[in-house]
């Protein structure tokens, strides 16, 4: 096999490791991918009729603080100044999010002060006297109270995770900033934006290498195809970033994800919602949010008298469907130790990313765990010939 390397899975996760090894160590590199299209779950394109850039798989938002991944994403790709703001409609009124003090002022109907709202949501959260959080709800209302929990987090989080919020981490609820002040920034980091040119274009450019080739439609799992798990395990060193239960044919039990589907729709306004995403945090709203393509890019001369929308809806992933969010659950978390066991006797296979390694990474989180992977593993392997060695499914 002409490979020093297979790398399963084209998304950033993998682009990283391949795009380092063919750099840093002159290696050649096999990318496979069982879709028919390059990025993983960051690819983007454009809508036909409108031209508008669609982001396939749910928006995605590149946000980091992590400087060397910073660095590193601009070797392949400018970044917009767009600045990542969310509003979130609920019984009929529309309140800036994530939670800050124009979000708690209007839901009281209030003009408090800073430290009068911090005073009074800490009076809502006495209800956990004291206590250290243990799950999702004592988190949230810790960090909000019960009523803002009610209207904003409750059943959006019940639509999303489906999954009783007592069984879901405390993290999950912990992303979302809660402020004490009108900045309604949606997130916390240094850098910010979206690709100039669009995701895609980065993507491309990250695997455009002599050194790299990449198989689309091709399925480690396919025994058909020759890069297959059969023929590749202990004949090449391999970097794995489909799910970890598949690749040990879920004998140690199913991991639980979240899938998404998407109702993409293109209608004759030039502004559907002046906004790039709506949350719908009410019961009686079948989806979680509405995203709306344009607002992504204004800079962009896009048609004025069409837009496209899509409305996201979250459902628990079965058979062939997309596995996109780890649910988590204690359950998961024991299932989970049990694959990263088997994990590490797997010899000559590494695996990373947000499937590879069942957590909730956003793009910065993946890029940056690939470059670690790239120095703590396949440095060693590709400069002095050591064997490659598993940390586990942790890495
Ligand atoms: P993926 O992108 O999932 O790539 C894995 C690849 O492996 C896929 O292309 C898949 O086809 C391939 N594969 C799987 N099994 C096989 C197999 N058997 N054979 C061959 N190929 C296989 N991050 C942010 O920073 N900001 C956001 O706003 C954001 N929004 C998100 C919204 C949604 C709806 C989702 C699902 C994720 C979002 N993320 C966001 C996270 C971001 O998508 C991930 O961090 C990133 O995709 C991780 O890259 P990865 O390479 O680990 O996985
Ligand atoms: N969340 C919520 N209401 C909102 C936005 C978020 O309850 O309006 C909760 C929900 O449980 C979600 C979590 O906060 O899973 C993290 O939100 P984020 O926007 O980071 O989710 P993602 O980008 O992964 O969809």
């Amino acid at each position: 096999m002409d490979a020093d390397l297979v790398v399963v899975g084209s998304g950033l996760f993998g682009l990283t490791v391949a795009q380092q090894c063919a750099e840093r160590f002159g290696r050649r590199v096999v990318i496979i991918d069982r879709r028919s299209h390059i990025g993983g779950n960051a690819y983007s394109e454009n809508e036909p009729e409108t031209g508008i850039e669609v982001h396939r798989y749910g928006a995605h938002l590149f946000h980091t603080s992590n400087q060397r991944v910073w660095d590193y994403v601009n070797e392949f790709t400018k970044f917009t100044s767009y600045v990542h703001r969310v509003y979130t409609s609920h019984n009929g009124e529309v309140f800036p999010m994530p939670i800050n003090l124009g979000t708690i002022n209007q839901f009281f109907r209030a003009a408090y002060t800073p430290d009068e709202a911090r005073a009074l949501i800490r009076e809502q959260a006495a209800e956990l006297d004291g206590k250290e959080p243990a799950n999702f709800v004592e988190k949230g209302v810790s960090l909000i109270g019960r009523p803002l929990y009610e209207a904003f987090i409750a059943h959006y989080t019940a639509k999303q995770w489906q999954t009783d919020p007592e069984k879901l981490s405390a993290d999950i609820i912990s992303r979302l900033p809660v402020r004490y002040t009108y900045d309604n920034r949606y997130f916390n980091d240094t850098y910010e934006g979206l690709p100039v040119d669009g995701y895609t274009a980065w993507l491309e450019r990250m695997a455009d290498h002599d050194r790299i080739e990449v198989k689309l439609e091709t399925d480690f799992f396919d025994s058909s195809q020759p890069l297959n798990k059969d023929n590749v395990v202990g004949n090449v060193p391999v970097v794995f970033t489909g799910p970890v239960d598949r690749y040990f044919d879920y004998s140690e039990g199913r991991l639980g994800w979240r899938t998404l589907d998407f109702e993409e729709q293109v209608l004759p306004v030039g502004d559907f919602q002046g906004t790039p995403v709506m949350n719908y945090p009410d019961a009686d709203v079948p989806y979680t949010r509405i995203h709306e393509f344009r607002h992504f890019h204004p800079e962009r001369d896009y048609p004025k008298d069409k837009t496209v929308i899509m409305r996201e809806f979250s459902r628990f992933a079965e058979g062939e469907d997309e596995p996109y969010y780890p649910v988590n659950t204690p359950a998961d978390r024991d299932g989970l130790l049990r694959y990263r066991d088997r994990a590490k006797s797997e010899k000559g296979v590494l695996f990373g990313g947000r499937l590879g390694t069942y957590k909730y990474l956003d793009m910065h989180m993946a890029i940056g765990a690939a470059l670690s992977m790239v120095d703590n593993k396949l440095e060693q392997h590709f400069t002095v010939g050591a064997a490659i060695q598993s940390g586990g499914v942790d890495e």
